[in-house]
C-alpha cells in the first residue's frame, strides 16, 4: 500500500535528484532549447515542497493535486503546465487506499492529460517518450502481479531507457522542434527529468 507520506517523500526525493542533476538538465536544454529546464524544475519542486509543508494534504490524491497545481502556477516554460497536468490528473483519479493497480491507472490518466495538453505522441522527442514506457511497465507489472517495489523499479528503468531513445530523434514538439534536424543527437531534457521523477519514486518505495 502507498500512503500520503510516500507521495510527499516522492517529491522530496525528486527535488533532491533534480537538484543533483540540475546542471545536466540545463546542459541538455542548452543544446536543443533555452537552457532553463534544470532551473525550471528545481524551482518548481522547491515551491511544491513549501506548499506541501504548508497545506499538509492528507491523502495521496491531495498530495498529487497540490503538487500539480503548484507546478502549473509556479513554473514558466512548457514543462510546468505539462508536469502540473500529469500530477493534477493523477491526483484527481487516484483513489485511496492506493494499490499498485490504482496507481498504474492514475498514472496512465496523468500521461493522457500530458499528451492532450502538449499534443505530443511517442517519438516526438518529449517527456512523453519516457512517461509512456513507464506507464506501460506499470500496467505489465499489474497484469503479472509484481510487487510494488519491483513494479516501480521496472517503471524507472523503462523511463530511463525511453529518455535515451530520444537521442537520435528529431524533435517535433516544443522549442527543440525549431531546430529541425539539429535537434538530432541530443537527449530531450524533459524526457531526462521524467526519468528522474520515476527513479525518485522507485527510490522511496520500500
Ligand atoms: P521551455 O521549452 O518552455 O523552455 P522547459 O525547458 O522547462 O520549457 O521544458 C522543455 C521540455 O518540455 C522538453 O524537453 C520536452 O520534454 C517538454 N515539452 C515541450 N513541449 C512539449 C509538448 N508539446 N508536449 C510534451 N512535452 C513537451
Ligand atoms: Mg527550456
Amino acid at each position: 500500500m502507498m500512503e500520503a507520506e510516500l507521495f510527499v517523500a516522492w517529491f522530496e526525493e525528486a527535488a533532491r535528484q533534480v537538484r543533483d542533476n540540475r546542471d545536466r538538465l540545463t546542459r541538455l536544454d542548452a543544446a536543443i532549447g533555452d537552457a532553463d529546464h534544470g532551473t525550471n524544475i528545481d524551482r518548481g519542486l522547491t515551491e511544491v515542497l513549501k506548499e506541501l509543508a504548508e497545506s499538509a494534504p492528507r491523502s495521496p490524491g491531495e498530495v498529487l493535486t497540490t503538487a500539480g497545481a503548484t507546478l502549473i502556477r509556479r513554473v514558466g516554460g512548457a514543462s510546468g503546465p505539462l508536469y502540473g497536468s500529469l500530477f493534477r490528473q493523477m491526483g484527481k483519479t487516484l483513489e485511496s487506499p492506493v494499490t499498485l493497480a490504482r496507481f498504474a491507472g492514475a498514472f496512465e490518466e496523468g500521461v493522457v492529460a500530458v499528451e492532450r495538453l502538449g499534443k505530443a505522441t511517442m517519438g516526438d522527442k518529449t517527456m512523453v517518450d519516457a512517461l509512456i514506457p513507464a506507464s506501460r511497465a506499470l500496467a505489465l507489472a499489474v497484469r503479472d502481479g509484481v510487487d510494488v517495489r519491483r513494479a516501480l523499479d521496472q517503471a524507472a528503468r523503462a523511463a530511463a531507457e525511453g529518455a535515451k531513445t530520444t537521442i537520435p530523434l528529431q524533435a517535433r514538439k516544443g522549442r527543440a522542434s525549431y531546430l529541425g534536424e539539429r535537434s538530432i543527437g541530443h537527449e530531450d531534457p524533459g524526457a531526462a527529468s521524467a526519468a528522474l521523477f520515476m527513479a525518485a519514486l522507485a527510490a522511496v518505495a520500500t
